[in-house]
């Protein structure tokens, strides 16, 4: 299942390659997509390579977010390997499909992001979708809702995300180079995290399903 699900985020961006690069045609150097595409290559031959067809989280994330880190050149890929190899981190296998283990997986996320890029909400980057999802898991925003609710809260904030990043000017990144020139445009990063969050958003919906038929 867990496979599955990262197979399916696989699937999604490179069915959105060509225009994950077109938006970074706009205000960058229109390679996102192509970036996405070979850490998708390089994350799905080294789970290829993992013997133990186990479904185990933990290593599942480890094992793409360093073949992320390691085989992807440009912005992205860094930040989403750190980011991704931050959340293998916090997991273990007691982890629970809930509200309070995908705040602590968002929260690593964002944490690894921030580390190694040093970008901050309102800076036309992926942070912008990130956030906004890690914030709908958090404790205080969680009270009296179900994991449904809040996964779909998370996807509506994270669409939110992408448009508010058409609204500002890019600081971080290649985009920050055209100033006010980047206003308008999405940012390429926030849609490649919309999408990811989207599909997986698809599993975890199927996951609460059977779990509440069993
Ligand atoms: P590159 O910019 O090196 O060509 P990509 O095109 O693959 O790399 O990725 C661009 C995306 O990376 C941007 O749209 C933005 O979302 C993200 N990004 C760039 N710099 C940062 C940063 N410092 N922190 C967070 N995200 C960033
Ligand atoms: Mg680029």
């Amino acid at each position: 299942m867990i496979r599955d699900a990262a197979e399916a985020v696989f699937k999604a961006l490179l069915a959105d390659k060509d225009y994950l690069s077109q938006l970074d045609a706009k205000i960058g150097d229109g390679d996102h997509g192509l970036n996405m595409a070979r850490g998708v290559t390089a994350a799905q031959e080294a789970l290829d390579e993992l013997d133990d067809l186990e479904e185990n989280l933990k290593e599942i994330l480890q094992t793409i977010g360093e073949a992320v880190v390691m085989n992807v050149g440009g912005s992205a890929g860094p930040l989403y390997g750190t980011g991704i190899l931050e959340a293998a981190k916090v997991i273990d296998e007691n982890s629970a499909l809930d509200a309070v283990t995908l705040e602590k997986v968002f929260s690593a996320v964002v944490a690894g992001v921030q580390r190694r890029g040093h970008a901050e909400k309102g800076d036309k980057t992926m942070l912008d979708v990130l956030i906004p999802i890690r914030d709908c898991f958090k404790a205080e925003n969680t009270v009296g809702k179900t994991l449904e609710e809040i996964l779909t809260e998370a996807s509506a904030a994270a669409r939110d995300g992408v448009e508010y990043t058409k609204t500002i000017k890019a600081r971080r990144g290649r985009a920050s180079y055209l100033g006010d020139k980047s206003i308008g445009f999405e940012d390429p990063g926030a849609m490649s995290s919309l999408i990811m969050y989207r599909t997986l958003c698809g599993y975890w919906r199927d996951l609460l399903k059977g779990s509440s038929t069993n």
